[in-house]
């Protein structure tokens, strides 16, 4: 097909990380994309409804034309027409689909773009399987800063699955590209916090979580409670660590007839676990660092806790649009470091 780079959406994690990914290269390098089986690895292939949001949201930014842009569909054709532009934009997902996937597509593009944006995605804030609000506000953007990005992010709703309807805002600007990171040694802890959250349940609930997740986290390390509007019902208990040299962020999600004990006690060991491990980046961030600092100049390095099939992934992906040198060391205990070459913008 010419001048259409071709995708496999099957290769690896063969998930949603595959359209997503694509759609931001496609929208910095201006290349056409083609991608084919879509989200082949998943119970319900094809695009859904927040990976298709992810795909519109993509798409507006650059003014892309395409083609299979249908709720699932497993072919998308996507050809950029024009620059990214810094402006502000909103994106409704729907249903309760991830918003902060939703923000990350289009993040690091509009970064890059310069200029200021601001972008108010409407969905869900808290999924299964995706980074909450929390995670963006503590780990995601905080590691992006080290790289130069200026952020303001608010949440002034929670979404909850099925209801929906939370929303994220968040405005952004970058200077002049991203500059590399390197945390691979955490040095000094600099901050930690922990957050039971909650929509339309009783303080009680909360009160509850508070109390389990206290006994996980040492005596100089906050909890708060948050109590925000929801057209649904949910909880969820969070915490964070920022290193000198590192960042780590924990989620567990509530669910019907799962007591807020048990909610806060699976945050509370994800944390210990982590506080007792050397790694300087959690599984989660090792794999969205990959695209914005294969686009930084000069070599970034991180040690995370785990390597997963998304990390492997998204550096094959990377390597598909832009001429970054990649590689990953592994450690033999199931962690290992990213070492990349950004190429610049
Ligand atoms: P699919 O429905 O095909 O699985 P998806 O779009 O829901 O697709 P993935 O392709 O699996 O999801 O990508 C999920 C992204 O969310 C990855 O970048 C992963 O690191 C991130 N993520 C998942 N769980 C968490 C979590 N608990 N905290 C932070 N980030 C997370």
């Amino acid at each position: 097909m010419g001048d259409w780079l071709e995708v496999d959406g099957s290769y690896g994690e063969g998930g949603g990380q595959i359209i997503r990914s694509s759609v931001s290269l496609a929208a910095i390098t201006g290349k056409a994309v083609h991608i084919q089986n879509i989200r082949a690895k998943r119970a319900k292939p094809g695009l859904q409804n927040q990976h298709l949001t992810a795909v519109r949201a993509g798409a507006e930014i650059c003014a892309a034309e395409m083609r299979g842009d249908a709720v699932g569909s497993t072919e998308l054709f996507f050809r950029p027409t024009k620059k990214v532009e810094a402006a502000h934009y909103r994106f409704d997902i729907t249903t309760a689909g991830a918003s902060t996937l939703v923000l990350q597509t289009v993040l690091t593009p509009l970064a890059l773009a310069g200029g200021a944006s601001h972008v108010t995605v409407t969905g869900g804030t808290h999924n299964p399987m995706a980074p909450p609000a929390e995670y963006l506000e503590f780990v995601y953007l905080p590691a992006l800063a080290r790289a130069g990005l200026k952020s303001i992010m608010d949440s002034p709703r929670n979404g909850f699955y099925p209801k929906g309807g939370g929303q994220i805002r968040l405005s952004l600007s970058l200077e002049s590209g991203f500059m590399p990171v390197d945390f691979t040694l955490r040095g000094d802890l600099l901050r930690a916090s922990g957050i039971v959250l909650a929509s339309n349940l009783p303080e009680t609930v909360l009160e509850r979580g508070e109390a389990t997740l206290r006994e996980f986290l040492p005596e100089s390390v906050p909890v708060e409670r948050r109590l925000k509007p929801s057209p649904g019902v949910g909880a969820a208990a969070f915490a964070h660590t920022e290193f000198e040299g590192g960042f780590g962020g924990f989620i567990s999600l509530g669910e019907k007839g799962k007591p807020m004990e048990k909610v806060a006690e699976e945050c509370g060991s994800a944390f210990e676990k982590w506080m007792q491990a050397d790694a300087a980046v959690d599984e989660h961030l090792a794999d969205q660092l990959v695209l914005p600092m294969a686009l930084a100049k000069g070599r970034s390095r991180w040690r995370t806790i785990e390597v997963t099939e998304h990390l492997r992934t998204v550096l094959w992906l990377v390597g598909l649009f832009v001429p970054a040198a990649m590689e990953i060391e592994e450690l033999g205990d199931g962690s290992g470091i990213v070492v990349i070459e950004g190429c610049g913008t």
